[in-house]
């Protein structure tokens, strides 16, 4: 039943969205993710109003990292920053699809952490992991 998920994955990881930094950009931040080597550079273009108008990312590392960025790309732009910010670690694993070891699961989360840190500064990000380990 995970077929789906995976050739999902694949694809996202072969033929990224939003592939690209973007120039102009309000918001620019990237972070690595030294246990896999992953790296993901994010960009977004942000309207007065904090709609999402563009999103645009680079990064290499493995298919459950790229893939994982390349969904997030698709799913937060025509949003608000404050829609985006409800983006929790569940949901990324619910848009993935497949059960994670605990290796993957940084890899997984590693496009979340460009954008919240990069959105919403380091400390909303570690409010996140505190929350959940409370
Ligand atoms: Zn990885």
């Amino acid at each position: 039943m995970y077929d789906m998920y995976r050739e999902n994955i694949l694809d996202h990881a072969q033929n990224p969205r939003h592939h690209g930094l973007l120039e102009n950009a309000t918001i620019d931040h990237e972070e690595d993710n030294p246990l896999c080597g992953d790296h993901i550079h994010l960009t977004l273009r942000v309207s007065e109003d904090g709609t999402i108008l563009e999103a645009g990312w680079e990064g290499d590392g493995c298919a459950i990292s790229q893939a994982s960025a390349s969904m997030l790309t698709e799913e937060i732009v025509g949003k608000t920053l404050e829609e985006v910010r409800a983006i929790d670690k569940q949901h990324i694993f619910d848009m993935l699809g497949i059960p994670l070891s605990m290796n993957r699961v940084k890899c997984a989360l590693l496009s979340l952490k460009v954008l919240k840190v990069g959105a919403y500064g380091l400390a909303d990000w570690q409010k996140m992991q505190d929350e959940e380990e409370a």
